[in-house]
């Protein structure tokens, strides 16, 4: 494969990274690499990966691995899902803890913490992110640090710099989870984090059509450790769906560009418009992480939560009432998606009338249009007509 240049812009690592070499005839994409076997000849004793069997390598991984890496900063290595990165990393970094965790991190890591403390593996400690003195305190003994920043679905913002840095000191890698932000809007690796894990299920491949995982470190070690973790675990990503995954990414930053300034405008109008009781999203000033987002991301993302108005049950009303934004759990995808977060096992913490919108590439008047008559008809809902009230009126059964 020809070598990326670690000094192109992201933009242009994004479409020119992991392509075939340049020879006549050669095509300008890498195919899936649809082989679970390859002839016998090719392994040499040391070799870092046996390019003779599927579970280890796979020249479409490579292709992803490779221009996920320089976007990153680091040797990328791919998972079946993110979860399956999340806990290759927690094996090899954190077992048996402590590990010290954000309290309202990604559901599936805070369930996959408990459920390893639950069999006495590890130990955990939950903290509030974004205060960093609190989260510094409790990594005293601590093995791994694990951040989110943007937590989801609160949006917190953590200061990755002062965490790494602390850390550090106290002897305590640091894995950050960065599926909000992206390469393209913050680089853990440079701000000093030992790895950064992504979901390369949501915004990186983008189109709800696959589920994939990563994690990108650039300590070769650890690199090593997590590839022969993936092939004793086995939890492989497909060929497929690497091959999608690349296309995926090859438009991420035009993607990102127009659903981040779509989540500026509804944020906005959300924030102002009486059926919304409170928004979050890191672009608001009155955000609690606003200038800590400024000082180390790119640009804010894609993703707003928002509280709405009204009885219980009210998220749930507007979830069903929009037309155009798909009431669908998952975020990262081009379409709009949307989802009443409460009713998630494992999210009893949040608000429960809780929104969380992962905004699209859709026009955004169109967006607002619809969210605006959802909000609209779910308060009419809530709120029954007159008659109906009217004691003995005998109607309204
Ligand atoms: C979805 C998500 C994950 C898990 O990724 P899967 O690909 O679903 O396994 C991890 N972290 C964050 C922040 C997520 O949103």
């Amino acid at each position: 494969m020809a070598p990326t240049p670690g000094d192109l812009r992201p933009e242009t690592v994004a479409v020119a990274a992991g392509r075939p070499p340049r020879e006549p005839g050669a095509p300008l994409n890498v195919s899936p690499m649809l082989a679970s076997v390859f002839h016998a000849g090719a392994y040499v004793p040391g070799m870092e990966e046996d390019p003779e069997y599927g579970r280890d390598t796979n020249a479409t991984w490579q292709a992803l691995e490779q221009a996920l890496g320089t976007l990153e900063g680091g040797h990328c290595v791919l998972f079946a899902s993110g979860v399956a990165a999340i806990s290759a990393v927690v094996d090899e970094l954190g077992l048996p803890g402590p590990v010290v965790a954000p309290a309202d991190a990604y559901t599936g890591s805070r369930a996959l913490l408990a459920r390893l403390e639950e069999r006495g593996r590890l130990t955990s400690r939950l903290v509030d992110i974004a205060d960093t003195e609190a989260t510094l305190a409790a990594c005293d003994g601590a093995r791994l640090l694990w951040v989110e920043t943007p937590t989801n679905p609160l949006l917190a913002i953590a200061d990755l710099r002062a965490l790494a840095t602390g850390a550090h000191a106290a002897g305590v890698a640091v894995a950050v989870d960065n599926t909000f932000a992206t390469p393209l809007l913050q680089r853990p690796l440079d701000l000093g984090a030992d790895v950064a894990v992504h979901s390369v299920t949501k915004l990186i491949a983008g189109h709800s059509d696959v589920l994939m995982g990563a994690a990108v470190t650039a300590d070769a070690g650890l690199a090593r450790a997590l590839r022969a973790h993936r092939y004793e675990h086995g939890a492989i990503p497909g060929p497929l769906a690497a091959y999608l995954a690349l296309r995926g990414l090859r438009t991420l930053p035009l993607r990102l560009e127009r659903a981040q300034a779509n989540a500026g405008v509804l944020a906005e109008r959300l924030d102002t418009d009486p059926r919304v009781t409170r928004v979050w999203y890191p672009g608001l000033a009155a955000h609690p992480g606003h200038d800590r987002a400024a000082a180390q991301m790119k640009g804010h993302g894609a993703m707003v939560a928002f509280d709405v108005a009204g009885p219980a049950g009210a998220a749930a009303r507007v979830c069903t009432a929009t037309r155009l934004a798909v009431y669908a759990t998952s975020l990262g995808g081009i379409e709009t998606t949307l989802e009443d977060r409460a009713r998630q096992p494992g999210e009893g913490h949040l608000p429960p009338e809780l929104i969380r919108l992962s905004v699209g590439c859709e026009h955004v008047e169109d967006l607002w249009a619809d969210l605006d008559q959802a909000l609209g008809a779910a308060a009419e809902r809530a709120a029954p007509p007159a008659w109906q009230r009217e004691p003995g009126s005998g109607a309204g059964r």
